[in-house]
């Protein structure tokens, strides 16, 4: 399973809630903004969209 992970910067007020909630290495802040570091890592747990309150990050799978 291949999974997408999509960050809507247009959307992302940078509350960090989504890199605080992601267990697995996958998120991490980096130059001010949440940026996507190891989706191979991902869990598929969806915590971080269920966290954020912009609805800014998406998952696909493939
Ligand atoms: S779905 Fe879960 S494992 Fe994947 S990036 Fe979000 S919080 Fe991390
Ligand atoms: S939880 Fe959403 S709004 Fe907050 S930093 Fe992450 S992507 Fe941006």
């Amino acid at each position: 399973m291949v999974v997408e992970i999509k960050i809507d910067y247009s959307r992302c007020v940078g509350c960090k809630e989504c890199v605080k909630v992601c267990s697995f290495g996958v998120l991490e802040w980096l130059d001010d903004m949440p940026v996507v570091v190891d989706p191979n890592s991902c869990a598929f747990c969806l915590d971080c969209e269920k966290t954020c309150p912009t609805k800014a990050i998406t998952h696909k799978e493939s």
